[in-house]
C-alpha cells in the first residue's frame, strides 16, 4: 500500500498528475468556494481587492482524513474539501477532527 509519511512522499503525491486532476474536480464541485466560509454563512467571494486590483483568493483542497493516516483516501473525492487559506490554517492549527472529541473546544483563543 502507498504511504505518505514523510515530507518527500507527500510532496511527490501533491505533485502527481492524479492529484492535480482530482484537486480541480474538488474545487469545481465546491463551486470555487470555501466550504467552511459557506457553513458559517460568511460572505464568500472568489477574489479580494488589493490595491484596487482583483486578486483571486487562494483555495486549498483539504483532506478531511489526513493522507498520512488514511492513505487509501488520498484520491477519494468525498474525502476532499475546498477551503480558503485562512480556514485551512484554522482547521490544521486546531487539530480539527469532526468525529472525535475536539480538545480545543474550550480554547479561548477564538
Ligand atoms: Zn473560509
Ligand atoms: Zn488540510
Amino acid at each position: 500500500m502507498i504511504k505518505y509519511n514523510t515530507e518527500a512522499e507527500k510532496k511527490a503525491f501533491y505533485n502527481s498528475t492524479a492529484w492535480r486532476k482530482l484537486r480541480q474536480e474538488a474545487v469545481k464541485r465546491d463551486n470555487y468556494e470555501c466550504q467552511e466560509c459557506k457553513r458559517q454563512g460568511l460572505v464568500h467571494v472568489d477574489s479580494v481587492k488589493e490595491d484596487g486590483k482583483k486578486k483571486p483568493i487562494e483555495l486549498n483542497v483539504h483532506h478531511k482524513q489526513e493522507i498520512e493516516h488514511h492513505p487509501k483516501l488520498a484520491l477519494v473525492l468525498s474525502n476532499l474539501e475546498t477551503l480558503c487559506l485562512f480556514h485551512h490554517n484554522v482547521i490544521h492549527d486546531k487539530g480539527y477532527q469532526p468525529k472525535k472529541e475536539n480538545k480545543w473546544v474550550h480554547d479561548e483563543r477564538w
